[in-house]
């Protein structure tokens, strides 16, 4: 470093410095908004932020009903960013169990890639596993016995671990991939992103007529509609990937274990934690298995551990509030949260008719013992009275950022709205869209 000059003081300096950092955050703040919709999620984010917790504050709440929406908040006119399907609805959840969940995990730990020599997905933690199985068994959502646990980077790592496991590796070329519109929007850009010459997107699987094998990913309940799903192309030669993010009863009923061939989870929707980036998938078949745990070792050599345990840890932490009998368990409070937001968003439909959500028909969930609707994590959000551009009305208008049905391969007069995020922008959501009799929409 040069030395500096005698007119500048370390107080001269240390001015300058902070004088420098603030113009450069300033900048960066106000670059972000300029982007728009480039970059809508880092300006929601600074946005939202400081309002974490807008109701609750000590764990007597916990028995209580889990989500204050009768409380006005301030609507100071920014913007409501629901584009993405963010879970901190259940961050309060979480601060309120206190420190149930918190791990230390000293500096020793993790120094090995290996987690379990003798098991298939090498790179599993046994306590992840076991966890696995257990919260499955208690909730009954999905067979487990006879299954092999390949743990991903989120399901979105498994996603792409199924088609390196499940696409020809010949040379009769890439095999079609498709899914039911309105299918999840990442599809088709996670399968074409490296212009695989083993698999490549093949659209909507009501469309696809050709013949030979193809890979048909089921989404039930469906991101974004929330609608049960089956297989839908009529041909013996599919190979199906069920995607069961929303297989949990907070989103919908329970109506039997989901026995397919291969199944993906995910904490990011089960239990909210989406940043842990853990999810897992149970396998039928070895070789599947095999070569899906083949794919992480060679993209990450596995899966964090940290983020593992910490997984394991929060799933016990589930499993255990289910025996609970004195206490709500998690899924009786994140199944309220989604009952009370949903009741609002249709009683605001029914209001204003200048916009519909999807009906759902009521069924009997063996978890809960009664019979309800789904609830699902987005909202299918349907803009009517002839405006044709559904996102770029909410946005101009409403001040609220949604994704356009296009990215699902539906139409520009739906969007998908996320059910998932913290009270304070649900209450402006459902504000701003119920304000229609006396504003524009
Ligand atoms: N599948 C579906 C249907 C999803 O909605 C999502 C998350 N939006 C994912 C997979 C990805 O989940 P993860 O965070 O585990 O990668």
């Amino acid at each position: 470093m040069g030395q500096i000059p005698r007119f500048l003081s370390w107080r001269n300096m240390l001015v300058l410095s902070l004088a420098v950092n603030f113009s450069l955050i300033l900048k960066i703040l106000k670059g972000d908004k300029e982007r728009g919709d480039s970059w809508p999620d880092r300006t929601a984010y600074s946005s939202i932020w400081p309002v974490i917790s807008t109701t609750a504050s000590g764990s007597s709440l916990l028995s209580s009903a889990s989500c204050n929406y009768t409380k006005i908040e301030e609507d100071d006119d920014r913007i409501i960013n629901l584009r993405l399907g963010d879970p901190t609805v259940y961050e309060r959840y979480w601060q309120e169990m206190g420190e149930v969940t918190t791990l230390v995990i000293p500096g020793w730990q993790s120094l090995s890639y290996f987690s379990d020599h003798n098991n298939l997905c090498w790179f599993l933690e046994p306590e992840l596993g076991k966890e696995i199985v257990r919260v499955h068994k208690v909730v009954g959502n999905a067979v487990t016995q006879d299954r092999f646990i390949v743990v991903g980077t989120g399901s979105t790592q498994l996603y792409q671990a199924a088609l390196y496991a499940l696409s020809p590796h010949d040379d009769s070329g890439p095999i079609n991939v498709v899914s039911a519109a309105p299918y999840y929007c990442s599809y088709p850009l996670i399968t074409d992103c490296l212009k695989s010459c083993l698999y490549r997107w093949g659209g909507d699987a009501k469309a696809y007529k050709e013949e030979g094998p193809y890979i048909e990913l089921v989404t039930s309940p469906n991101n974004p509609d929330g609608l049960l799903r089956e297989p839908v192309v009529n041909s013996s030669k599919g190979i199906l990937i069920h995607d069961l993010a929303y297989y949990w009863p907070q989103y919908t009923p329970i109506t039997s274990a989901a026995d397919h061939d291969v199944m993906l989870f995910t904490a990011s929707k089960s239990t909210g934690h989406a940043g842990m980036r853990i999810g897992w998938a149970l396998v039928k078949d070895r070789e599947t298995a095999r070569k899906m745990t083949e794919y992480i070792e060679l993209n990450t050599i596995g899966v964090s551990k940290d983020s593992q345990l910490r997984v394991a840890k929060v799933l016990k932490v589930v499993s255990d509030s289910c025996g609970n009998e004195t206490a709500k368990s998690f899924f009786d409070h994140s199944y309220d949260a989604m009952y009370e937001r949903w009741k609002l968003l249709k009683q605001a439909a029914k209001n204003t008719k200048r916009f519909t959500v999807p009906d759902f028909s009521a069924q009997h969930c063996s978890f809960f013992g009664k019979v309800f609707e789904s609830q699902p994590a987005f909202a299918w959000f349907k803009c009517e009275e002839g405006i044709v551009d559904c996102e770029k009305f909410l946005r101009e208008e409403k001040k609220i950022l949604t994704k356009s049905g296009k990215h699902f391969g539906d139409d520009q007069s739906f969007v998908r709205i996320s059910m998932l995020d913290r009270d304070s922008n649900f209450n402006i959501f459902l504000r701003r869209v119920s304000a229609s009799s006396n504003s524009t929409l």
